[in-house]
């Protein structure tokens, strides 16, 4: 289990890492890998990887790059270049 997790934590910082590259294929790649692993595991993503990752099409976020972050109603919505929105309570 905590190996699960360790694992899926450092996918989640080398898909941040190539995302800051502009590897964005790659970073889609350690994203689903990272989600492979927890739903085989039944872990829930760790928070930062769930708010810059997108649901839709794995990409991992980066904003301003491929994503738009906006708040709105006491929320922040995150858009990613696919259209995909998520709204999480503002914190
Ligand atoms: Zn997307």
């Amino acid at each position: 289990m905590k190996i699960a997790a360790e694992r899926i934590e450092r996918l989640g910082a080398l898909a941040k890492e190539a995302a800051a590259e502009g590897e964005t294929e790659r970073a889609r790649t350690y994203v689903r890998r990272a989600r492979r692993i927890a739903e085989r595991h039944r872990l829930s993503l760790p928070r930062k990887l769930k708010r810059f990752s997108c649901d839709a099409c794995d990409s991992y976020l980066i904003p301003g790059r491929n994503a738009r972050v906006r708040t709105q109603d006491g929320h922040v919505v995150v858009t990613c270049d696919c259209g995909e929105h998520a709204r999480y309570p503002y914190d």
